[in-house]
């Protein structure tokens, strides 16, 4: 079933009834080429991916809840390409690219607004790291403009810009950089791949793996058995709880992020605006929400909800930034499991066993890698060979030390995020 003007127009006039689900209800089968464990934006656009550019339709996506009931879902959306390292620079550039076609690619509404990333600094050191990233940025091909006060005040004047303690010395603005919805991202990506014969089954928690002789032969539901050729485990939050069913330790954390929503209010805040003294984050919806977002809760956790010493922490942020958010009433909050990798970056790789594979590590920045990861981990899965873009992401760099990147000196360390 496809979208356009036309049929919308046609269902419009008579009565919405010719609709049909976006994707089946499938049983499992005995047995899969693929199985990609989680539901979550990475794990089906993988499986889009594999049906798309490699042809493999023997595929199922088990998803133990229902599918954009994860961070997938629970994101601030924001979509951009303004890294720094070799390594994470081309990869989301690459995914970049994507999102730019992904509303025709799906045939599906992402909203992708293309509104644009601005990072604020308040320092000569911060301008000079804004400065150097900024051409990073525009050597990989992608765009980035290096604003001073006078720039900043033009596109967001609601700062407070006479601050004495953070004066707002400019920002890196990234125009291609902005905001999609987030479950149309994983609703498109499901759509896209049931209808290319790939099997997504919900409330079908995994519970074992299945190796022998150093070969992965199937996993364990709730569901029952299924075999498999080739497992991708893409489980965000809990791919340290997934992987140990393999009997694999890996390099995560797992640690809760919450964000906010206000009431919505009339536009005033052009795109995602970022504030460089600490963690804090806004955008708009088209709701006209005020979506908001800061740090890390300062303990690892399994718990995904929020709790008010954060609360208080982005709100004080968000005051210092720009005090008229203080008229703004919020709606709610709630809050996702990140798997924080010590590098801070993700891992798209093989595993030790045979026929196994992980992609993990997205910590708080996976949503914008949504199509990336998931074009690279499909190659990856389909060919047995890293895709280039995303070669760097090995898991034997935590043991090797080569090629560990880290754009902020933090990692897992939540306290400096
Ligand atoms: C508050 C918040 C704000 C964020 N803001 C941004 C942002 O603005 N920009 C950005 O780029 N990123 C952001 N992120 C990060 C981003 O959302 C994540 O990195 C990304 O969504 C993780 O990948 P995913 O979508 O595949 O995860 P998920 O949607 O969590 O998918 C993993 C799936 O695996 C399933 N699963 C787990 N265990 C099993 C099992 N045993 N069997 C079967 N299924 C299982 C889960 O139910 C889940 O559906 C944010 C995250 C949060 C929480």
């Amino acid at each position: 079933m496809g979208f356009s003007g036309l049929r919308i127009l046609r269902e419009g006039l008579t009565g919405n009834k010719g609709w049909k689900p976006h994707w089946r209800d499938p049983e499992p089968k005995a047995e899969y080429d693929v199985i990609v464990i989680g539901g979550g934006g990475h794990g089906l656009a993988t499986a889009f991916y594999l049906a798309k550019e490699h042809g493999l339709t023997n595929v199922a996506v088990l998803e133990k809840g229902y599918i954009g009931g994860g961070n997938v879902g629970r994101n601030t959306t924001i979509v951009r390409a303004n890294y720094n390292l070799p390594g994470n620079s081309e990869f989301y550039s690459h995914s970049l690219k994507l999102w730019e076609g992904m509303e025709q690619e799906l045939n599906f509404n992402t909203m992708m607004s293309q509104r644009g990333v601005l990072n604020l600094f308040h320092s000569d050191s911060q301008r000079d790291y804004a400065a150097r990233r900024g051409n990073s940025m525009v050597n990989q091909g992608d765009d980035a403009q290096l604003l001073g006060p006078d720039g900043v005040r033009k596109l967001a004047p609601f700062l407070d810009f006479d601050n004495v303690r953070f004066p707002i010395y400019g920002g890196l603005y990234h125009p291609r950089g902005g905001t999609a919805r987030h479950d149309a991202v994983a609703w498109g990506y499901a759509r896209g791949a049931d209808m290319r014969g790939v099997d997504i089954i919900q409330n079908c928690e995994v519970t074992g793996i299945d190796i022998e002789n150093g070969q992965v032969r199937g996993v364990q539901t709730t569901r029952g058995a299924i075999r498999a050729k080739k497992v991708g485990m893409v489980v965000a939050g809990r791919s340290s709880q997934v992987a140990a069913l393999a009997g694999m330790r890996l390099p995560i954390e797992s640690h809760v992020l919450q964000a906010f929503v206000t009431e919505g209010l009339k536009p005033f805040i052009p795109g995602v605006v970022t504030f460089g003294m600490g963690h804090f984050y806004i955008s708009q919806s088209d709701k006209g929400g005020l979506v908001f977002g800061g740090d890390l809760d300062f303990y690892a956790s399994y718990a995904a909800r929020g709790n008010l010493p954060m609360a208080e922490h982005v709100m004080e942020a968000a005051m210092t930034l720009m005090p008229a958010i203080g008229k703004a009433r919020v709606l709610r909050s709630w809050g996702g499991i990140m798997d924080m990798s010590s590098d801070g970056s993700p891992i798209i790789d093989r595993t030790h066993i045979d026929g196994l594979y992980v992609n993990c590590g997205w910590c708080y920045g996976g949503f914008k890698a949504v199509p990336g990861s998931g074009f690279s981990f499909a190659h990856l899965l389909a060919t047995d060979r890293p895709h280039e873009p995303a070669a760097r992401f090995r898991l034997d760099r935590f043991a090797t030390g080569y090629s560990i990147m880290d754009e902020e000196g933090t990692g897992a360390q939540h306290n400096l995020h």
